[in-house]
């Protein structure tokens, strides 16, 4: 049988891979913006909150008896897949970046939202309030990614269509 213990357990490795993944994710990222310096100061940024994140992720665990999972949960996956991506796309990475990070972040966000829900339910008082505190962040940044979308936007093209004609007149 599987115990509201067990499933909070479960989610909370789940959550723990995908914090693994954006650490790599977010740095990967970083490195590559440095024509955008607000955008890659916030993803920097928010790569500590990250470490942080696992670091008190691996905390709850140990604290409840369990360890973290080796094996990639969906999540995981799903952010490797935004990593490929990523990867994959030549020139407008800045605009993929803003994208895949607001996607990412609103997965974290909801779940968060259900981790913090199935820690009071377990009566894991510790747990919920990292949980919360861990959401907080994950809004901030999703905040940040929508209030500055349309000008990173706005710049990537005023940028190619430089560019394009200074091609052009060459
Ligand atoms: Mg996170
Ligand atoms: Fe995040």
């Amino acid at each position: 049988m599987t115990t509201i213990d067990d499933y909070l357990n479960n989610w909370l490795r789940d959550a723990h891979a995908a914090e693994e993944q954006a650490e790599t994710m977010l740095s990967t990222a970083s490195d590559r913006l440095k024509d955008y310096p607000d955008l890659a100061n916030r993803i920097r940024q928010h790569q500590d909150e990250t470490t942080n994140q696992r670091k008190l992720l691996e905390e709850c665990l140990e604290r409840r008896g369990t360890s973290t999972s080796t094996t990639k949960d969906l999540m995981a996956k799903t952010s490797a897949m935004f990593q490929d991506m990523g990867k994959a796309m030549a020139g407008d990475e800045v605009v993929k970046t803003v994208l895949f990070s607001y996607a990412f972040e609103q997965m974290e966000i909801a779940s968060y939202r259900i981790l913090v829900t199935a820690a009071e339910a377990a009566g894991d008082q510790q747990t919920r309030s990292v949980c919360e505190r861990i959401l907080q962040e994950e809004i901030a940044m999703a905040d940040w990614l929508q209030q500055h979308s349309d000008a990173i936007t706005r710049q990537f093209l005023s940028r190619e269509a430089d560019t394009t004609a200074r091609s052009a007149r060459a």
